[in-house]
């Protein structure tokens, strides 16, 4: 079930999650995310809402009016096989096997996750990456 939706997110709500999700797919806690983001209104999107996020040589559209997490769990994903292929590691890594962590999102949309695909049970936040990681070692 959706919630109704209280909160409109601005571009600035949009950097903050770009760059969350980048410190999660640095080399480790302070480490930079391995490639350049750009954010443009996006020109082929005829949404006014909708922005271009390009993640190196990526590109993956995000809306402010979507629910937060549904344009975290998106945004990820692009910049998450971008950080992959520039590294060739895997990124975040799980904590308990040797392969990257995916992705999911809450039910209400509001929240995605990195989590095993192995063990549902082993997941964090998008965005709190090396928080949670550094419990495990
Ligand atoms: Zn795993």
């Amino acid at each position: 079930m959706r919630k109704a939706k209280l909160v409109a997110y601005t571009r600035a709500d949009l950097e903050a999650e770009l760059e969350a999700i980048g410190k999660d797919l640095a080399d480790g806690p302070e480490g930079d995310c391995p490639f350049a983001w750009e954010i443009e209104i996006g020109t082929e999107l005829v949404d006014p809402n909708g922005y271009l996020i390009l993640a190196g040589g990526s590109g993956q559209a995000a809306y402010l009016d979507a629910p937060r997490g549904v344009r975290m769990y998106f945004v990820a994903n692009t910049a998450q096989d971008e950080a992959c292929e520039t590294t060739r590691e895997a990124r975040p890594k799980c904590p308990q096997h040797r392969h990257a962590l995916g992705l999911a999102v809450s039910d209400d949309g509001e929240e995605a996750f990195w989590r095993c695909p192995d063990n549902a049970d082993v997941q964090c936040p998008v965005g709190r990456y090396w928080a949670w990681r550094s419990a495990f070692s």
